[in-house]
């Protein structure tokens, strides 16, 4: 891959997106984008171990690369990346890349060792496709966040682009996590928007006191659904620390478990 990225180099500008896979619509505007701001687009697909704790769902994470293979020849990408798990790690592998505090709320509390994981198997994989422009999405605030600090304080050569959210028609941020869910805990899941739209409505009305509009979101939340919040925040958008007041730009961010299936949602705010 490295070797053909050198190649692409020489013709043009590398777009790449990194994912997953079990792709959906928001992934794919990803690509689309991609493909605006490049002369060839990289698509990886590798579900990464290193990111998942022991208990979580790496072994059952979804995975069709037949119809992603075909979604993103649809979608304009050039080439899809899809290596084995120890063609990234081979025996012997020891070496990790850890960006201080930005990792350590939000998901990073329930997850420990979760951003380490992410970006090291992005370094990793910025140096094997060489991209000139990467692209991320807003859905995962502090996983963008995360990687657009590594770049600045490594010096990787590529630009960093975050796309917003993209929805399902009653607001649920798409996820290839939602095939986890059962009828009921579908129909309930989009509370999360609605608690975020709470969230702005009550900024926008006046309130700047975060105790408040994290209470009001975590009312509504438990009204309206089983779910069990795992943590609704209210942080910075330079060090994602806590806020205790809206001041500027703002990151409402949250994590809720319904049943085993972790979702998570978020917006920012500016006052
Ligand atoms: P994943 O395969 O879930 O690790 O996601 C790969 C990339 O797609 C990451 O940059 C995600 O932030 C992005 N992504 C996932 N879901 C969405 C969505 N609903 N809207 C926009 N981007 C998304």
């Amino acid at each position: 891959m490295q070797r053909f990225a050198r190649s692409l180099k020489r013709r043009g500008r590398i777009g790449f997106v990194p994912t997953m896979g079990f792709l959906h619509a928001g992934h794919l505007r990803l690509v689309q984008a991609a493909r605006r701001q490049a002369d060839s687009v990289v698509v990886s697909i590798f579900v990464n171990p290193i990111q998942f704790g022991p208990k979580e769902d790496f072994r059952r994470y979804p995975r069709d690369f037949a119809q992603d293979r075909r979604l993103l020849a649809a979608a304009g990408a050039d080439i899809v990346f899809y290596p084995r798990v120890e063609d990234m790690y081979p025996a012997g592998f020891a070496t990790y890349v850890e960006v201080e505090r930005l990792g350590e709320g939000l998901c990073g509390k329930s997850r420990a060792g979760h951003f380490r994981g992410v970006t090291t198997v992005v370094s990793k994989l910025f140096n094997i496709v060489l991209p000139d422009v990467s692209v991320f999405g807003a859905k995962d605030a502090q996983q963008a966040f995360v990687i657009r600090r590594m770049a600045r304080d490594l010096g990787f050569h590529t630009k960093i682009l975050i796309l917003p959210t993209a929805r399902e028609k009653d607001g649920l941020a798409m996820s290839s996590r939602n095939v986890y869910l059962s009828a009921e805990q579908r129909a309930q899941a989009p509370v999360l928007h609605r608690s975020l739209l709470l969230a702005r409505r009550l900024i926008v009305q006046g309130e700047r006191r975060a105790a408040r509009v994290k209470a009001a979101m975590r009312r509504l939340i438990l009204r309206e659904s089983d779910g069990r919040i795992d943590y609704v925040e209210m942080v910075d958008t330079d060090e994602l620390r806590p806020v205790r007041m809206v001041k500027g730009e703002t990151l409402i961010a949250l994590a809720v478990f319904f049943g085993r299936t972790r979702l998570i949602d978020n917006t920012i705010v500016r006052a």
